[in-house]
């Protein structure tokens, strides 16, 4: 029976007082906290197996090379992709994101291409296009949302053409929490912008729902291990394997290369090419074992939790005198933005603030613009607070919010 008051018990930050009372988390669209399983998984590596991957002919160092790429493989299925070869490690989402930008768009693009973005992405997957595209002279264009903060799916036309080389979209906004129709996007892209390659930001995506690449029909997907109950420095890239194959590396190094002299280097398939250097080995075995917990809780049990305490915040937050939604899409991830007004000032007062009080009084949420600051612009607001929810979130956590909530628009007021 899936119960999230013992899932809890997994986690043993969660357990803390701060400033004190018990710790409410509601940051967890930031970074996950992390369940023992994945935690002892990591420690045991570390007191019982340590050695390093691929390089040791030693018993150890092959048992971890054996580890190593089974994590692979269990990453690979965990996303519905056709091969373990098409999964490559990476430091994050961000690093996914720089890598496919500066191998797949620095030899791809030219003069005049277009790459397509939307407002709602998170500037992970803005500032790499834009550090490229300057580079080749590729111009980016915007794919714009509506008032609620859903993407404009009329204006593909207008923006999608033989010159798009990239469009890379992000699967739920982090900012407002809109969970993009991407089974409706994506075709579109695929018939108006034939030359067109897809990635997918699954930052916000991977943690909350089932993810098949083979049915989304993407060329590349990220995501991170720290937002999925796994270790910060692992994340990852999925990429078609044929399109990998093509790419030229992006880092050079060790264990990325065939042969090596100084006249001329030759590279490793994928993964390997993208690989270089010593990998993050304690991160992937502690991100294996964050996906083995994840299946054992079951996504399905996990959807509809963060569903229903999603919908339970947003009504007992939008019922508070002062407070203010901000966006309002179709379909919503384990996310809510607002802000709070001012009664007597006749203004907002400053998310920060806000996060100050609810500091003290033990609770843990993220104020500010979420690296999203052209959505923000959109939405018209500098900055937001944002809860944002996980398997282990329960509804006395947002009782206390709200009432935390309501000392503030007191104070501030
Ligand atoms: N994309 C989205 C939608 C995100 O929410 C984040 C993290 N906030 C990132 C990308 C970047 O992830 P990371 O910092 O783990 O690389």
């Amino acid at each position: 029976m899936f119960n999230p008051t013992e899932i809890r018990k997994e986690f043993p930050v969660l357990s803390q007082q701060v400033n004190g009372q018990p710790l409410v988390f509601l940051d967890s669209a930031a970074t996950t906290q992390k369940p023992i399983a994945v935690i002892e998984a990591m420690n045991d590596f570390y007191k019982n197996h340590y050695s390093s991957v691929k390089r040791g002919a030693y018993s150890l160092s092959a048992k971890t090379t054996q580890k190593f790429e089974d994590a692979r493989a269990k990453i690979a299925s965990f996303i519905d992709a056709e091969s373990e070869n098409s999964i490559v490690f990476t430091k994050g989402a961000t690093e996914g994101i720089n890598l496919v930008a500066w191998s797949y768009g620095l030899s791809n693009f030219e003069e005049g291409d277009e790459i397509l973005l939307s407002v709602l992405e998170h500037h992970a997957n803005i500032v790499p296009w834009q550090l490229v595209g300057k580079e080749k002279k590729a111009k980016i264009k915007v794919f714009p949302c509506d008032d609620n903060g859903d993407l404009q799916i009329s204006e593909l036309p207008n923006l999608l053409s033989e010159k798009t080389k990239v469009v890379s979209l992000t699967h739920t906004a982090n900012s407002i929490g809109t969970v993009n129709p991407l089974s409706e996007i994506i075709p579109i892209i695929r018939k108006l912008a034939p030359k067109a390659k897809i990635l997918i930001d699954a930052a916000q995506g991977a943690p909350h729902s089932k993810i098949s690449v083979k049915s989304m029909d993407c060329d590349f997907l990220v995501f991170s291990g720290h937002k999925i109950y796994g270790p910060t420095g692992i994340g990852v890239l999925y990429g078609k394997k044929e399109l990998l194959q093509r790419m030229p590396p992006w880092q050079g190094g060790g264990e990325m290369i065939d042969e090596v002299s100084f006249e001329k280097t030759t590279f490793a398939s994928t993964p390997a090419r993208f690989e270089a250097g010593t990998p993050p080995i304690a991160e992937v075995l502690g991100l294996s074992a964050a996906i083995d917990w994840l299946n054992g809780v079951g996504m399905e049990n996990i959807i509809k939790h963060e569903h229903q305490i999603t919908d339970y915040a947003l009504h007992s937050v939008r019922a508070l005198p002062a407070t203010q939604i901000i966006g309002n899409p179709k379909n919503r991830g384990a996310i809510i933005s607002f802000i709070v007004k001012s009664e007597n000032r006749g203004s907002d007062i400053h998310p920060h603030d806000i996060a100050m009080i609810l500091d003290e009084n033990g609770i843990a949420m993220r104020a500010g613009h979420h690296c999203a600051q052209p959505a923000m612009q959109r939405l018209g607001v500098q900055a937001t607070l944002r809860a944002s929810f996980a398997v282990y979130t329960v509804p006395w956590e947002i009782d206390r919010l709200c009432q935390s909530l309501k000392r503030a628009a007191r104070i501030f007021g």
